[in-house]
């Protein structure tokens, strides 16, 4: 029988490829190096793969191309022998524990300027709405609780430590301010100024003295606009024989007055230090040690190595410090782990200043975690479990506060592709968000329509893509092909290994097909 041909190049010159001719055996890993620049890509990529797909889009109906990009065809005289090819990118998008279908399919970034432009602040302390206050807003509020009363306009100055009260007189004489308030006392600029502050960091200036009436809107208007910008954001307006009312630029919670984040799309990304939670760095879980693996059988006593690490090579100072205290602190030394005393369990997990404990000795071994053989010893001993701080929601408690009908950015992401398009087409919206959010509602719904289409309808947006084998994942790149192959059924997927599409592509590809298409 003849030698199967392998794959042969003729006259490649795409982008720089120097009108070259080669031939590629099949069934074989074939290693492509060079220098940067000398064309590497150019050839697996631009020529080999950009050939394959064409060919392959070309076989598909009409109806299924116009899903597709327009590929074209490489410059190349002629390739021979091409089998399906699947590229697979070095900026595979499905690379860290943390991406997940939402990530992968772009969703999760209109869902991040969603809530970053219409969502709901509430306080993560108090749970209270977030107030922040626009010139126009303040003046509103003034005019119409307070209509004709006087009022001072003032705002906070910080005094630097240890500026004699004369020279801070003296500055604000020069800007052109009159007055200021310190304590109950109205002082004049142009009076001597107090000898001595004592330890007071800050005095309230006062801008100006108005009467809340609405012919002076204007006034009004650009005396808040000064105060907020002298203010640094904040200003208090007392009103005669009346309350003093405190306004923020920057968001506060309404109830508790703590300052809260303004929410911006970095705030909900689990990859960014802005948007992680702390705890889990935004995974969702936490590795701890599992004390089901540190004591795998309770039925040993300590003398018999309960604490299975210790009963290797590296644990056995342990062990034997774990004896000494032992005798030093009358522990019983012979009865099963199972049977002793919570305190002295307690005492063998945490030690005390002369006996490091579980807890000591795994923290020993943690700082050799850069040697490999170190870390598989510690994936032993450790499982995962959710992140206490963010119960799996992988955002620290700010951005979980932000909230758009009703739900968190991690409660969205739970919802199925299927009920997230239903709720994106039915939100509820004020007529002012509406407009704000017309254009990432339009593409988000571009997004899930094409998921549902495919028959993707039943996976939860935050389902991680990085899973175990055989688990039938999805994978962003591929979904474009199942479309074009109008293949739907969920067993039929296949499955992703390790290193991305592969397999994936493999199994959407039924031979019959190949066959038709590469014949
Ligand atoms: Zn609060
Ligand atoms: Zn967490």
């Amino acid at each position: 029988m003849p030698q199967p041909l392998g794959l042969r190049i003729q006259g490649a010159r795409q982008n720089n490829l120097k009108n070259i001719s080669l031939e590629i055996p099949h069934d074989r890993l074939t290693v492509v190096t060079g220098v940067s620049g000398s064309g590497k890509s150019s050839l697996a990529f631009d020529t080999l793969f950009a050939e394959g797909q064409w060919r392959y889009i070309e076989s598909l109906s009409t109806y299924a191309r116009m899903f597709l990009d327009r590929v074209d065809r490489p410059d190349v005289d002629k390739i021979e022998q091409i089998r399906p090819a699947v590229a697979l990118e070095q900026k595979n998008p499905v690379r860290t524990a943390r991406s997940t279908v939402g990530t992968a399919t772009e969703v999760y970034d209109y869902l991040r300027l969603l809530y970053a432009k219409i969502g709901r602040v509430h306080c993560p302390t108090c749970g209270a709405p977030a107030v922040s206050h626009s010139p126009e807003s303040i003046v509103n509020t003034l005019l119409g609780e307070h209509a004709g009363a006087r009022a001072l306009i003032t705002f906070r100055l910080a005094v630097p430590a240890g500026l004699p009260p004369a020279e801070l007189w003296a500055t604000l004489t020069r800007r052109g301010f009159a007055r200021v308030r310190i304590d109950g006392d109205i002082l004049d600029l142009a009076a001597p100024a107090p000898a001595d502050f004592g330890d007071r960091t800050a005095i309230a200036v006062v801008l100006d003295r108005v009467v809340l009436d609405p012919a002076q809107r204007g006034r009004i208007s650009e005396s808040i606009e000064a105060a907020l910008r002298e203010g640094g954001g904040q200003l208090a307006v007392e009103i005669v024989g009346g309350p003093t009312r405190v306004f923020a630029e920057d968001f506060r919670c309404s109830g508790c007055g703590a300052a809260l984040e303004r929410p911006q799309p970095l705030l909900f990304s689990f990859n960014h230090p802005l948007g992680a939670c702390p705890e889990c760095k935004g995974f969702g879980n936490v590795l701890k040690y599992d004390e089901a693996r540190v004591v795998p059988d309770r039925t040993l006593s300590l003398a018999d190595g309960a604490v299975e690490p210790w009963t290797h090579p590296s644990g056995r100072w342990y062990q034997r410090e774990l004896m000494k205290a032992a005798r030093r602190k009358r522990l019983d030394t012979d009865t099963p782990w199972e049977k002793l005393p919570e305190a002295t369990r307690a005492f063998v997990h945490k030690g005390d200043g002369t006996f490091p404990g579980i807890q000591g000795f795994f923290e020993e071994v943690e700082s050799y975690r850069y040697k490999l053989h170190v870390r598989v010893f510690l994936s032993r001993y450790r499982s995962q479990s959710i992140c206490p701080t963010c119960r799996g929601a992988r955002l620290k408690p700010g951005a979980l506060a932000v909230r758009v009908a009703g739900l968190t950015i991690a409660e969205f992401t739970a919802l199925t592709i299927d009920a997230a398009a239903r709720l994106v087409g039915d939100l509820g919206l004020t007529a002012w968000d509406a407009v704000v959010a017309r254009e990432i509602l339009r593409q988000l719904t571009a997004k899930l329509t094409f998921l549902l289409r495919v028959g993707l309808g039943y996976l939860t947006l935050s389902r991680q893509t990085r899973v175990p084998p055989c688990e039938a994942p999805i994978l962003a790149d591929v979904v474009e092909l199942m479309i074009s192959i109008g293949n739907s059924n969920p067993r039929d997927r296949g499955c992703a290994s390790d290193d991305g599409s592969l397999e994936f592509s493999a199994h959407l590809l039924p031979s019959h097909q190949l066959r038709a298409t590469f014949a």
